[in-house]
């Protein structure tokens, strides 16, 4: 069974500033909810209607979901950037407008919502050479968790796009990682620079896997180079976008 389509009430533990544009929420979940073990796992929020009804735990109908008070609840996917038991730490980018923006910037000790079971995809089919990963703010939750699983002796490339200097954040890892961090301070409205950086990028000897996660249009461009340009066998790449420039992300 999909473990995303099993629900969970989760309530908020802490929330506050991480960096200037990142919000660190801390959850407690209710029941048997259990991490994947997988280093990027996500889970999907449903955030509180505007009216405040109490939260209700969503029903998977296949792509969509029900509420069994009939009252729809907006949900978006994030990473889980760290757990421990019952606990949860999502990190949530602050932009302008978006029911997710707005619930990190508000959610209170004590408020509840649902979340999802996890499920996540990071891992390479076979035995590498090395890593690249490479994530805008969004993908960063993530990438850090990544990077601070990697075993000693792995051997890493990381380029991390943040808004500003003040937005990078410590990596920790016992790999030895290369880190290059972007500043994109027009994020949100300019197109990503991680396509120009991964190009500029050095690549390491050896057969590497690569993980990207990041605004859409950036990813496209990522997953056709690392294709057909470098060449990356399917099952060793792995560039999903997080969020869309374009048009509203719901998903
Ligand atoms: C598997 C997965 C894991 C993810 N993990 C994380 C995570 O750990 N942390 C995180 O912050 N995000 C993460 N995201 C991305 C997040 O789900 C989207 O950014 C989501 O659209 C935010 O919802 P919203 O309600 O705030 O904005 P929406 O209602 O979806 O969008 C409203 C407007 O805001 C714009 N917008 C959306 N996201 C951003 C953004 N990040 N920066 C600038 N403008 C934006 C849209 O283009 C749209 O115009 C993840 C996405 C996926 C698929």
């Amino acid at each position: 069974m999909d473990r995303t389509t099993t629900t969970y009430f989760a309530d908020v533990v802490s929330n506050a500033l991480l960096t200037p544009h990142m919000r660190r929420v801390v959850l407690e979940v209710h029941g048997d909810w259990a991490s994947s073990g997988i280093a990027d796992e996500w889970v999907r929020l449903f955030f509180p209607t505007p009216a405040g009804e109490p939260a209700v735990l969503p029903v998977s109908q296949g792509k969509g979901w029900s509420f069994p008070d009939g009252v729809p609840r907006e949900g978006r996917w994030y990473s889980v950037r760290a757990v421990e038991g019952a606990r949860l730490t999502i990190d949530v980018v602050v932009h302008e407008a978006g029911v997710a923006a707005e619930w990190a910037r508000t959610a209170t000790p004590g408020s509840r919502i649902a979340i999802s079971g996890p499920d996540g995809r990071y891992g390479a089919e076979g035995p590498v050479d090395w890593e690249l990963i490479v994530a805008d703010m969004t993908g960063l939750p993530a990438a850090l968790r990544i990077l601070g699983e990697l075993p000693a002796g792995r051997r890493a490339v990381a380029i991390l796009e943040v808004q500003s200097a003040d937005d990078e954040q410590e990596v920790v890892s016992a790999a030895d990682v290369a880190v290059s961090w972007v500043h994109n301070p027009d994020h949100g409205h300019a197109a990503s620079l991680l396509p120009a950086a991964v190009r500029e990028a050095a690549w390491l000897p050896g057969a590497p896997y690569v993980w990207m996660s990041a605004e859409a249009a950036a990813t496209r461009d990522i997953r056709s180079f690392v294709r057909r340009e470098k060449k990356v066998p399917n099952g060793y790449a792995d560039v999903v976008g997080y969020w869309s420039i374009k048009r509203n992300t719901a998903r």
